[in-house]
Parts: structure tokens; sequence; C-alpha cells
């Protein structure tokens, strides 16, 4: 692969930042787009704007068809046995937040179970305190060891039938643990607890089979994987989803409507309420096209040789602590505190050398609370980042120590 070409197609990545060439390590937070992804979003306005499914006239049904061959797209990105099963939402935040509102209220009761693990992002975590607030249900976590890993033994003892949900994060947006989907989804299979997996630091960095996984639920946000902002993608398995009454009401989403009572569609559509972010939809399924261009599994070896690069050249750095599995089986980004600089400082200081990286609890307080840290930094990578930035970032680590101590 030529990873050099590729990183050309990225125009923002050839600018300097504070006289210094922009090493951007940030993706964790959001990915940069490429050209044809920024291209698809222009075309679509400068040819094509229009509303999807209500119109009879000839942009409507290009946007229309557009929208609709998206669906299938990302259908067939995730491995979905439908395209019907893939609702859009605004990300990963608002797929949680749907299957909370909608199957969530449905089917939880007072004493029943939500259990995720202790590695969660806030957006996989609010949402089920809110629906435990509601309905009565209790929401119980999944240890995380010193190593990053998920307490085994703890799973054996938490996941019981008494729990409804099981929601827990495919790779950490805090540690870079790769939870055991496939694993994890058997196991809850086996005592009936449905799953959801958020996938917002695994779509695009590594091929997604949401059969094969045996996930009922499957969340993702576009930004991430090279896509749009405000574009993500609800996987549901047409099982549940057929039960699932709608969240949003309004125009999309309705068979017939009187003052009296209203039908709803059959989903997704039942799901997407109001005019869709079409422009996003399209801009995602120009990313997928470009993902697969390059291939997934390519991606995820060169996302895996990043990671492991780093944390063998980072650990040079006196007085670093590397949060996470040590060892190579994990995902393209690293955390870590310094026992010389502040997270926020560390940040500024790198930002001044043209790194882009982010400090703080990255949204995950009750795992910074278990590591005894107050934040940590995090560089996180994607395949247009390469060797010599790390080594950049690692001259920077060095050059800070000099500055703070
Ligand atoms: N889950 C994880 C693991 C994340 O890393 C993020 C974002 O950083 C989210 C959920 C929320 O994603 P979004 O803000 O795109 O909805």
């Amino acid at each position: 692969m030529d990873w050099h070409r590729i990183r050309s197609d990225f125009p923002i990545l050839d600018q300097q930042v504070q006289g210094h060439p922009l090493v951007y390590l940030d993706s964790a937070a959001t990915s940069q787009k490429p050209r044809t992804v920024i291209q698809a979003l222009s075309h679509y306005y400068e040819r094509d704007n229009s509303n999807v499914h209500r119109a009879l006239h000839e942009l409507s049904a290009r946007a229309t068809d557009a929208f609709e061959v998206a669906r299938k797209k990302a259908a067939h990105f995730i491995g979905a046995a439908s395209e019907n099963e893939i609702i859009f939402t605004r990300g990963t935040t608002e797929g949680i937040n749907l299957v909370a509102n909608t199957w969530g209220t449905q089917n939880l009761r007072q004493g029943d179970v939500i259990l995720v693990t202790g590695m969660e992002h806030h957006s996989n975590l609010v949402p089920w305190q809110l629906l435990a607030q509601r309905t009565g249900a209790v929401l119980k976590h999944i240890p995380v060891l010193d190593d990053g890993t998920l307490d085994n033994e703890a799973i054996d003892t938490l996941l019981t039938e008494q729990v409804k949900l099981f929601a827990f994060v495919h790779i950490s947006n805090s540690l870079g643990t790769i939870n055991p989907a496939r694993e994890l989804c058997a196991r809850a299979k086996a005592v009936g607890v449905v799953t959801l997996v958020d996938g917002a630091q695994s779509a695009g960095h590594m091929p997604i089979d949401v059969q094969d996984l045996g996930c009922d639920f499957f969340v993702l946000s576009g930004h991430k994987m090279c896509g749009p902002t405000g574009i993500g993608v609800l996987y549901g398995r047409m099982a549940l989803l057929e039960t699932m009454p709608p969240w949003h009401g309004g125009g999309e989403m309705i068979l017939s409507v009187s003052f009296e009572t209203s039908s709803y569609k059959p989903p997704p559509h039942r799901f997407e309420a109001g005019t869709p972010n079409i422009a996003g939809v399209i801009g995602l399924a120009a990313a997928i096209d470009y993902l697969e261009g390059i291939g997934l599994e390519n991606i995820q070896r060169h996302d895996h040789n990043l990671a492991n690069y780093a944390v063998q050249r980072m650990s040079e750095v006196p007085g670093i602590r590397i949060l996470g599995p040590q060892s190579g089986h994990r995902g393209s980004l690293v955390a870590f505190h310094l026992d010389f600089a502040h997270p926020h400082d560390l940040v500024e200081f790198a930002n001044s050398h043209g790194i882009a990286m982010r400090g703080g609890h990255h949204c995950t307080q009750p795992l910074m609370k278990r590591f005894k840290v107050p934040g940590t930094t995090r560089a996180s990578f994607y395949f247009y980042n390469t060797l010599e930035e790390i080594n950049r970032l690692v001259e920077v680590l060095f050059a800070a120590r000099a500055f703070f101590t």
C-alpha cells in the first residue's frame, strides 16, 4: 500500500500549524475527510439538492436515489442482512438514545438490569442512567482490570438472566482496548440478553460484520470514519426493530394521520422523522466507498502497526504511564499520563509544535477515577498518519520533559 499517496487524498493535512507541519493525532475525536467526500458534498449541493421521498421531480428523484443507495452501502459496510436494518442518526450518541427511548422504554421494568462496562463513553452510560431513572431498572458495570481489559470472572457473575440489555464499547476511546465483541455477544445470547455494541471507534478501523458479531444493535458515527459530522448509523436486527415504537414523531415516519391517532411506517422509516441529513448521508456513502477502496483489512493492519510503534517509542519517555493493553492487540490510540506535566499543559505545548492531541477525561470520567488520574493525553491515529509523525511526537515529549522539569 502506498500510504503516502493515500495521505495526499486529505487536503487538510498539508498545512503548517504554529510554524510547523501539522501532525494530526486526534482522529479518535474526529477523523479528517478525503477529497472524494468533500467533493460528494459539494456535488450534491451544486447539482442535486432537493428533499428526499417527497416529490416527483428530477432533483428529488436523484437525491432520493442517492439517499437510498447510501443505505444499501451502509448495510453492506457492516454486514447487515438488509438495508431496512439501517437507521440514519446524527451519530453514535443519538443511536444509543434512540434504543434507550424505544426498545428500552418498552422492555425495561423495575428491578431489571442494564449491564455496561467500566470503560464506557458517557454516551453509552448517561442514556442508560436516564432509562433506569424512568423505569426503575438498575445499572451495573463490569469492572476494568489494571491492564485495561474487562474482568472476565465478573462477566460470569454479572451477566445473568436478570440482565435485559448488555451495552458495551467495541474499542475503548480512552484505553485502546479491543473488547472481544463476538464472544461477549455469544455469552449474552446464551442467557437471553439483548446486546448493543458501541462501534464509534471500531467502524472504519476494521472490518465489521454485525451478523458475525451476533449483536442486536450496533452504532457508529460517520465523522470518525472519514464521513461528515452529524450523520451516523444505528443497526438493529429486524426482529427487534419491528417491535419497537417510534421515538420522534413527524413527517416521513407515518402511514396515515388523523387528529385522534396515527399509524407508522415499518423500519427504518418509522425511526427517521423529518427531513434527514441528506448531504451527510451522501457524504457517508462516499466515505464508505473510499474506505472500501483502500480495504478495511489494510487499514486495520496499518492502524495496528502505528499503535504498536507508538507504544514502543513512547515508552522511551521517562515518567510516562501508558494506559490500556501494553500488548500489540490494541486500537489505534495511545492515552498516557506524564508525571511532569498536566494533560492540558502538555496538549498546549504539543500544539505550539504543530501537534494536535486531546487532553482530559475523554468523556469517560468513571474510567479516569478507576485509574486514579485526573485525565490523560491521547494521541490517536488513522491510516493517514505516518511513523515519522510518531517520531516527531516522541521528540516533542522529550522536549516537554526538558521544558516542564
Ligand atoms: N462512543 C465512543 C467509544 C466514542 O469514542 C464516542 C466519541 O468520541 C462516542 C461514543 C460518541 O460519538 P458521537 O459524539 O459521534 O455521537
